[in-house]
């Protein structure tokens, strides 16, 4: 059968390097196909999408740091679950992500493991975001900074067991929260450096030596920055410090205004610039579900306004969604919405070596394509070309 061109009319496009208002935007066959002033449909049977003048046209978001959303969670170690977070996440702008594991008892990492390994094998559902893959969040992190990651689960760094769970995993593990100071962990990081896998170092007590140590061993990135390591002393830089100063590492931000303070968010943003940001959600299952009792690895997490806790107060992840995060971000440092596309969609693309199909518009690549009205709400969005969300008025 003949696919029809979608065309997506008179917005504002955000390609690459250039913003073209009043623009279009084509899609055929998954494809972006063209998009600029002009563009020749060439097509008489397309299928014409008018916009407001006012709306934007940004690629897709990529979350390497989702554990859940609507009821279910990675650690569910279902097909179910998955596809649950893979319809959700549209809605928010998301349409690609890590599905995130957490430190639980490795009997229960390795379901999860090997459901998210054979639910990647069996291909993207179509009209849903796209599970690029696993970010395993912990066992190998450090028990003082555990956060809501249960202590009694945490496994000393180990490269055999690694290579297990990589295995259990069908070879899907792209990101891995690490704490280099731990024994063993300087293996495992060189190992991830050497399969392109990204060492993040996260869940951490290091010193600035050892976090220089994890990077010289091949540690590229930093699990939400200053949530779970140590913080910044004048005389101890910690993770913290170390994370700021080189630009070897690429910092996540959790940008709900709650984990970290928005002061803080836009110190971050005028030391790292646009392209060592990545914002995530670290978002746990009650996301989209609102206040209540919910199960965290095991443990009770209260979800009360917009802030998830454990009995003892620690936070449990968020419920933030995405294009809240944009929006706080704007808020927060006044970047511009050329630097937000950065922070969400190109930087994790080329963290994952995805940049020639992913993180950007432009022709050729998958489209991933979200519609965001002149309050950053989501109007619609496409995942390889097919509509997987659209608001009620926009029907
Ligand atoms: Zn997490």
């Amino acid at each position: 059968m003949l696919e029809k061109t979608i065309v997506l009319k008179n917005a504002s496009v955000y390609g690459e390097d250039q913003i073209i208002r009043q623009g279009t935007i084509t899609i055929l066959k998954g494809k972006i196909k063209d998009f600029g002033h002009d563009v020749h449909l060439g097509d008489k049977e397309a299928e014409v999408i008018e916009l407001p003048e006012t709306y934007h046209i940004v690629p897709g978001m990529i979350d390497v740091h989702i554990h859940g959303a609507a009821g279910a969670d990675t650690m569910d170690a279902t097909f179910e679950a998955l596809e649950t977070i893979a319809k959700i996440l549209p809605q928010e702008g998301t349409t690609s992500f890590l599905a995130t594991t957490m430190t639980q008892e490795q009997s229960k990492i390795e379901k999860a493991l090997e459901n998210a390994g054979l639910f990647i094998e069996a291909g993207q559902v179509e009209g849903t975001a796209e599970t690029l893959g696993i970010h395993l969040e912990g066992p190998f992190i450090s028990e003082k900074r555990a956060g809501a990651q249960p202590v009694g689960a945490i496994i000393k760094p180990d490269l055999e067991l690694f290579k297990q769970l990589q295995e259990l995993a069908s070879g899907h593990i792209k990101l891995v929260t690490i704490a280099p100071e731990i024994e063993g962990s300087l293996d495992v990081i060189s190992y991830l450096r050497e399969k392109n896998v990204v060492a993040s170092i996260g869940h951490s007590d290091a010193t600035y030596e050892e976090v220089v140590k994890g990077m010289k061993a091949g540690a590229s990135h930093v699990t939400h920055l200053y949530n779970g390591m140590r913080g910044l002393h004048h005389r101890e830089p910690g993770v913290v410090g170390a994370a700021l100063l080189h630009d070897e590492l690429t910092t996540e931000l959790i940008a709900d205004g709650i984990h970290v303070r928005p002061e803080l968010i836009s110190l971050t943003f005028k030391q790292k610039g646009n392209e060592k940001v990545v914002l995530v959600t670290d978002a746990m299952r009650a996301k989209c579900l609102g206040d209540g009792q919910y199960d965290l690895g095991g443990q009770e997490v209260t979800v009360q306004k917009e802030t998830a806790t454990l009995k003892d107060g620690t936070l449990a992840g968020s419920i933030i969604k995405m294009n809240t995060a944009v929006k706080n971000m704007m808020q927060f440092t006044g970047c511009s919405i050329s630097d937000i596309i950065q922070m969400t969609s190109a930087n994790p693309a080329k963290e994952l070596n995805i940049f020639d199909r992913k993180g950007s518009l432009a022709p050729g690549k998958d489209a991933d394509i979200v519609v965001l009205d002149e309050d950053f709400e989501v109007v619609m969005t496409f995942c390889k070309g097919k509509i997987a969300y659209r608001r009620d008025d926009e029907a």
